[in-house]
């Protein structure tokens, strides 16, 4: 009884996968291969560029430039008019600004 409740198992395992690479292989051929190819590339770099300045690691030199040039040692630019809240980024402003004033007009004080 056991061995054939085991063989059971064991074949439905394995059917969903021989039918996603039946369906895979048959819609995209060779473009689905290269696109689990990529992601898989994305999630295995680490942060390779480190903030000389604070040493905070990023994924993407270009991440690790704009904070060095727009985050590392300033101090926020941005404030909202309602409260006290400062950011670095506009952006960041506005969605507070919709998140806890959503009757107020959006727009950002500039500190300096
Ligand atoms: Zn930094
Ligand atoms: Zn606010």
């Amino acid at each position: 009884m056991r061995d054939g409740s085991q063989a059971k198992l064991e074949i439905f395992k394995v059917k969903p996968r021989i039918v996603t690479i039946a369906n895979s292989t048959l819609n995209f051929s060779g473009t689905c291969q290269n696109v689990a190819r990529k992601r898989r590339k994305v999630y295995s770099v680490h942060k390779s560029h480190y903030c000389p300045r604070c040493s905070r690691g990023f994924t993407l030199k270009k991440n690790m430039t704009r904070h060095l040039r727009h985050e590392c040692g300033m101090a926020p630019k941005y404030q909202c008019p309602y409260c006290d809240k400062l950011s670095k980024f506009t952006q960041n402003i506005y969605a507070h600004i919709r998140k806890y004033h959503p009757d107020q007009p959006l727009y950002v004080r500039r500190l300096y």
